[in-house]
């Protein structure tokens, strides 16, 4: 194992204080911060102690109160980023400020000989992206983009059945993540800050599937958005990519939503399979056979139908739990404290941010067209 890496936090909001104790109690777990919080997944055996790979030098954040907090927990407070940089001790830096600060920031901290791990979005922009990358080359330091939801619990159940085929060849996909608080009162509402839920969520939601099809073609990108509850940003964000082989996906953020449609629905030529929410309550069911004789029809409405009848269960179909899924919940901080040190390659890597964020980009140009988009990248 290689050096232990020393980080230290700029901007210590609701993410960074979340890392910050993660890594200062050393376990990875900002469990402990969100206080009742249903977190699956992290009981996982599985789970690396990362106390011996990181650890904190300190916070930096403009606001006193933030301060206050890291105090209290005994964590060091430096007076200014400068003074973080200007740190022989530190190694690397880890970006938690609204995201139109991150590539001033990480451009700083690569200069002074500093790695990044920087939060989602990693960038406003893939221009910005492309200067940040050409500053990692120059400089030799890592800039590592933190798209962590690739090890949501939710997500990596469906990678799986995708994958192993468990409900056959899969035709359509669906995530929908929903809430009906509206954009959040702060930077997130502000479109020269990086507001807006396509910022926001946006990038969790096509990261992931973009990992999982491994660098697929997309053929046709078509988005909508929506703007109920703030006139400046998008608060819901409705996007159809269609990949290569003809699989359609459907991703949705909506934040007026007062009732809940499923997380996933995944649907297979053999069976289908959903999650509801995060406690990972859901079900697939599996078809093992077309030949169910000819049903009844039943009553839809002011008429009958027998294409959309139930299946009765039994021999035609059965019904299963979701399947299990092992994974390691720290394995992002875990890679890139050995990236650091030169011993992995990357998981999450520059390319993979930057087709990401081209990918949000053909987004807002078909919302703005009206149009399909096609995506050559
Ligand atoms: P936040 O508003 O809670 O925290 C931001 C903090 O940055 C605040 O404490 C603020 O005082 C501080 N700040 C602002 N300007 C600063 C400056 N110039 N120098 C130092 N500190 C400064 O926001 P948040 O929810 O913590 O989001 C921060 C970043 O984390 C965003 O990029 C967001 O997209 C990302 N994020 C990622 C996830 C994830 O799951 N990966 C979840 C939430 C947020």
């Amino acid at each position: 194992m290689g050096k232990k890496i020393r980080i230290g936090i700029v901007g210590c909001g609701g993410m960074g204080g979340g890392h910050a104790v993660a890594i200062f109690s050393g376990t990875g777990n900002a469990i402990y911060f969100v206080k009742d919080a249903h977190v699956p997944g992290f009981d996982s055996p599985a789970t690396t102690d990362i106390s011996k790979m990181l650890e904190l030098a300190g916070i930096v954040d403009i606001d006193p109160a933030r301060q206050e907090w890291a105090r209290g927990f005994g964590m060091y407070v430096y007076p200014d980023y400068e003074t973080m940089l200007a740190d022989p001790t530190v190694d690397a830096i880890l970006i938690a400020t609204p995201n139109h600060l991150h590539k001033e920031e990480a451009i700083q901290a690569m200069r002074a000989g500093k790695h990044v791990l920087c939060e989602k979005p990693v960038m406003l922009d893939s221009n910005e992206l492309l200067e940040v990358m050409a500053v990692s080359k120059e400089t030799g330091m890592v800039f590592y983009p933190r798209q962590n939801r690739e090890w949501d619990e939710d997500y990596l159940i469906i990678k799986k059945i995708y994958e192993e085929k468990l409900i056959g060849n899969v035709f359509n996909i669906k995530c929908k993540v929903m809430g009906s608080r509206g954009i959040p009162g702060d930077w997130r509402g502000v479109k020269a800050y990086g507001g807006g839920m396509m910022m926001d969520w946006g990038v969790h939601i096509i990261d992931r599937i973009v990992a999982m099809m491994k660098g697929e073609k997309i053929t046709k990108v078509y988005c909508d958005l929506s703007y109920i509850t703030n006139p400046e940003c998008d608060d819901g964000i409705q996007v159809t990519l269609t990949f290569e082989s003809g699989l359609r996906v459907n991703l949705e953020v909506g934040t007026c939503h007062f009732v809940n449609e499923p997380l996933w629905c995944i649907y297979g030529d053999m069976g289908s399979a959903e999650i509801l929410n995060w406690k990972l309550q859901g079900r697939m069911v599996r078809l093992n056979s077309w030949d169910e004789k000819d049903t009844t029809p039943i009553l839809a409405g002011a008429g009958l139908t027998k294409t959309m009848a139930p299946r009765m269960g039994g021999k035609s179909v059965e019904e299963l739990p979701l399947p299990k899924v092992e994974f390691d919940h720290n394995e992002l901080y875990k890679n890139f404290a050995e990236v650091c040190n030169g011993e992995a390659e990357q998981i999450v890597t520059q390319e993979h941010a930057l087709r990401v964020l081209r990918l949000m980009e053909a987004c807002f140009k078909s919302y703005e067209t009206g149009e399909t988009v096609k995506f050559e990248k």
